[in-house]
């Protein structure tokens, strides 16, 4: 089977730094699996449907028109790079990942990006649900308040004005939706291996997955 290394963990944990980093080592390919959550809302916004009608999100997801190329990601033509990550996007994105519908209809294109030479896959069921057979598994955690303050400075590095107790507010709401929720809600698989990078700098995180890997 094409290797598959799984990295989840909840919302600004580094998981797609970590991923992208170690995919780059390895030449794996990547997926970043929020993106098609995010997609899919930033489509229904377009489309003028509600996220909670969970038959219109499931038929956009299942046709999203959505092409990464040259490090940014296209919805029928449009770069929808800068939007995509908004935090405001990452909250629908949130709501839209609710519906069991939207998650079935995103199953087969998570599964289509498991190509040779293997990939590394970034989300939060990755290893629970649409990887099961994966064979290293990692769990990513840190403080809630090492999260704000990462995504406050990388905000404020964009120039985007941010304030700190918001930003724990949506983390923690934003965790709580995602590890409660009916459908494959965010949990560490039982052979998931922990890794807290609360104290841990970006290269000694790869560092460890790489080494978990060759290991
Ligand atoms: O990781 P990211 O912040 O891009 O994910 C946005 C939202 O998409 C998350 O809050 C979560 O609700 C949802 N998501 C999911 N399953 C995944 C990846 C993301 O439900 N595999």
């Amino acid at each position: 089977a094409i290797p598959v290394i799984c990295i989840d963990g909840p919302t600004a944990s580094g998981k797609g730094t970590l991923a992208s980093e170690v995919a780059q080592r390895l030449g794996y390919q990547l997926l970043d699996s929020g993106a098609l959550y995010r997609a899919t809302a930033l489509a229904a916004q377009d489309a003028g449907v509600d996220l909670d009608d969970e038959p219109g999100l499931a038929r956009l997801a299942a046709q999203l028109p959505l092409a990464f190329r040259d490090h940014k990601v296209f919805l029928g033509g449009r770069d929808i790079t800068d939007p995509l990550r908004l935090e405001s996007t990452g909250g629908m994105a949130s709501r839209v990942s609710q519906h069991l519908a939207v998650r079935s209809a995103l199953h087969a294109l998570q599964l289509s990006f498991r190509r040779l030479p293997g990939l590394v896959a970034d989300g939060r069921d990755m290893g629970t649900v649409i990887f099961p057979d994966a064979p290293l598994k990692v769990y990513l955690t840190a403080s809630a308040e090492q999260r704000a303050q990462r995504r406050h400075k990388q905000l404020i590095s964009k120039g985007i004005a941010a304030n700190i107790d918001s930003l724990l507010a949506d983390l923690k709401m934003r965790d709580h939706r995602d590890s409660s929720r009916a459908h494959a809600p965010l949990k560490p698989a039982e052979d998931a291996l922990l890794l807290d990078n609360s104290e841990l700098g970006i290269e000694q995180s790869v560092q460890q997955v790489l080494n978990w890997w060759q290991g």
